[in-house]
C-alpha cells in the first residue's frame, strides 16, 4: 500500500489541532487504498501545541510529532516535515483548516490519473482578507512575474500533494532562505493548480502581521530574482548620461550668455537626489550580501528538540 505523508506546520495551534486532527482522519478514512502518516511540527509554539501532540500520538500510531527548539518559521518547519517524511506521496497543510483536506481525493486522482507530479492549490477569492494586504499582495506578484524567471503563481498556498520525486528535488534545494513558493515553482516538474475559495481560519488567529508579510516578500525578491541588483547600475549609467548632457549645457550657456552664479537650490535638490540613490543601491547590495552571508555560515533550519520520529 502507498504511504501519504501530511505534513503541518503548527505555531499556537493547540485551539485548532484537535479540529484538525478529526478533519484529516475523516479524509484518510474515505481514501482507505492509501496508508496515511500525519507528520505534525510544532515551531516553537508557546501554548500546549505539544501536549495536544503528545495526545494525539498516544492515541494513534499514525501521528508523528516534532517539535523544534524555538519558533524558526513556517519555511523552516516545512522544510523539516518534508526531510523527515517517508511517504510515496507527501502533502503540505495548515494547521487552521484554511486547506481543506477533503481536498485530498481530487489532488491524488490529479496525480495518480493526469500523470501530474503535483497537485497544488490557489485561491480564486481573497475573502476575509483586509483589503490592503490583498492590494500589495497581487502587486507582489505581478513584480515577480517580470522580474523573476521563476514561476509564481498568484493566489498560491503551500497547500498542495507532491510524488516522492518532487520532495527530493525540493529537498536538495538545501538553502538557508527558503521561499517556498519560488522553490516550488523552480524545480518544475508538472502542477496541477485546484482553484478554491477563501476559507477562514478555524480557530486561534493568524501569525502574520502586515509587516511580517511585507518583510517576507522581500526575501522572495532576493531570493528569486537578481533585478534589483541592476537598479543601481541602470541609475548609474542614466545619471553619468544626464551629467554629460548637462556638462554641455552650462558650457554653452556660459560661453554665450556669461556665468551669474546661482541656483543654490537647483544644486542642493541634485545633491539630495544622488545621494539618496546611492544610499537606496547601497542598501540593495547590502540586502542581498546579508543572504549571502546567513547562507554560508550555514546554520541548520532548524533545531528539533523532542520527536517520536524514529
Ligand atoms: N506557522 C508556523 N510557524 C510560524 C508561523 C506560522 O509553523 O512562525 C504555521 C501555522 O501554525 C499555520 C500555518 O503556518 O499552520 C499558516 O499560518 P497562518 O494560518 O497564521 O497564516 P495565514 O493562513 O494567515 O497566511
Ligand atoms: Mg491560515
Amino acid at each position: 500500500m502507498k504511504l501519504i505523508s501530511v505534513v503541518v506546520p503548527c505555531y499556537n495551534e493547540e485551539e485548532v489541532l484537535p479540529l484538525f486532527y478529526r478533519e484529516i482522519t475523516r479524509t484518510a478514512g474515505e481514501m482507505p487504498e492509501y496508508e496515511f502518516e500525519f507528520l505534525l511540527v510544532d515551531d516553537g509554539s508557546g501554548d500546549g501545541t505539544l501536549s495536544v501532540m503528545r495526545g494525539l500520538a498516544g492515541g494513534d500510531e499514525r501521528v508523528k510529532y516534532l517539535s523544534f527548539s524555538r519558533n524558526f518559521g513556517k519555511e523552516s518547519a516545512l522544510y523539516a516535515g518534508l526531510s523527515r517524511a517517508r511517504g510515496d506521496y507527501v502533502a503540505l497543510m495548515d494547521a487552521d483548516l484554511q486547506d481543506p483536506p477533503a481536498l485530498l481525493p481530487e489532488m491524488m486522482r490529479a496525480i495518480q490519473e493526469e500523470g501530474y507530479d503535483c497537485a497544488a492549490t490557489r485561491r480564486v477569492t481573497r475573502r476575509g482578507e483586509p483589503p490592503i494586504r490583498s492590494f500589495f499582495a497581487r502587486r507582489f506578484y505581478g513584480l515577480m512575474r517580470r522580474i523573476s524567471k521563476t514561476e509564481m503563481m498568484d493566489g498560491a498556498r503551500d497547500y498542495r500533494l507532491m510524488t516522492r520525486q518532487f520532495v527530493d528535488a525540493l529537498l536538495e534545494l538545501g538553502e538557508y532562505n527558503r521561499f517556498s513558493k519560488g522553490l516550488f515553482g523552480w524545480v518544475g516538474f508538472r502542477t496541477k493548480w485546484l482553484e478554491y475559495e477563501n476559507v477562514e481560519r478555524a480557530a486561534g488567529e493568524t501569525k502574520w502581521s502586515f509587516w511580517k508579510l511585507l518583510l517576507y516578500s522581500i526575501e522572495g525578491i532576493v531570493a528569486f530574482s537578481e533585478a534589483p541588483l541592476a537598479v543601481a547600475a541602470f541609475a548609474g549609467l542614466l545619471f553619468c548620461l544626464l551629467a554629460l548632457f548637462f556638462l554641455v549645457f552650462v558650457l554653452v550657456r556660459a560661453a554665450i550668455f556669461g556665468d551669474p552664479v546661482a541656483g543654490w537650490p537647483s544644486m542642493m535638490c541634485t545633491i539630495l537626489l544622488i545621494g539618496g540613490i546611492q544610499l537606496f543601491s547601497i542598501g540593495v547590495l547590502g540586502e542581498y550580501l546579508s543572504k549571502t552571508y546567513l547562507e554560508v555560515k550555514k546554520r541548520p533550519i532548524y533545531i528539533c528538540k523532542e520527536t517520536n520520529l524514529p
